[in-house]
């Protein structure tokens, strides 16, 4: 998908980008191919892909939340995405990024200066200690192509406020989410909307699904990875 394909791809999803902010996005798309040349980030190696499999992918979540405001994780965001798009599309949207891989860190790092964006906060670290340590903080959590949904949802639903929302993308969720029925009961969460669609140009299809925290996360979960990987919540 070229950028002007895109604009007019993105305006169907009702969002409008200033000059500034779509060259930003050029730009970061530019570092991320460059960067990608000597250390792996990502499998996608045009700019017409990044712009539909990462840029517009990463801003379907407007579907499903009102994103201009608020305090937003994005769990296990690799080169940033779907988090470092919002940013630029939503600069008053709190960014968090976090990944447990330092090669991906400093590539964020070197971007998000070069970039200039003043609402992204990078976290080198692993989701379940972050999450153990940062509770009831945020108002979204999301993460793209990092787990399966029930091991998601023990990293990420103890960093959401009450009434706070999970933001779950996945191209096949049925039989997760079957799986996680239960998980998402013992959590104090209930799934509030749920959106499915085919991506632009054959690039897939999607599911979005909200997950809405209603009480405090008890305090035993996140347990350890090896835990939650052995014996997720059922
Ligand atoms: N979200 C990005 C995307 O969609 O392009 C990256 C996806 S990549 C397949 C998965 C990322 O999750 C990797 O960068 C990995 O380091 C990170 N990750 C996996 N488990 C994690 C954990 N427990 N804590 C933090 N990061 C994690």
């Amino acid at each position: 998908m070229n950028k002007t394909e895109w604009i007019e791809e993105i305006k169907k999803l009702n969002v409008n980008l200033k000059e500034e902010q779509l060259s930003k996005l050029e730009e970061y798309a530019d570092f991320l191919l460059e960067y990608n040349q000597h250390t792996n980030l990502t499998a996608i190696k045009t700019k017409e892909e990044v712009y539909l499999k990462h840029f517009y992918d990463s801003l379907t979540l407007v579907k499903i939340a009102n994103l201009t405001q608020g305090k937003l994780l994005d769990v296990g965001t690799g080169a940033g995405f779907p988090g470092l798009v919002l940013a630029i599309a939503f600069p008053k949207l709190d960014v968090t990024l976090l990944d447990s891989n330092n090669k991906k860190i400093a590539f964020l790092k070197e971007c998000t200066q070069k970039l200039q964006l003043s609402n992204v906060t990078i976290i080198y670290d692993r989701a379940e200690n972050y999450t153990r340590l940062h509770r009831e903080e945020f108002d979204f959590v999301t993460s793209r192509a990092v787990a399966e949904l029930r091991i998601l949802l023990e990293l990420n639903i103890p960093a959401l406020k009450i009434n706070g929302k999970f933001l779950v993308m996945k191209a096949n969720i049925e039989e997760e989410l079957k799986q996680a029925l239960k998980t998402i009961e013992i959590l104090n969460c209930k799934i509030i909307n749920r959106e499915t669609f085919d991506l632009p140009k054959n690039g897939g299809k999607r599911t979005l699904l909200v997950i809405c925290k209603e009480r405090k996360t008890i305090e035993k979960y996140p347990r350890t990875f090896d835990k939650i990987k052995k014996h997720p919540i059922k």
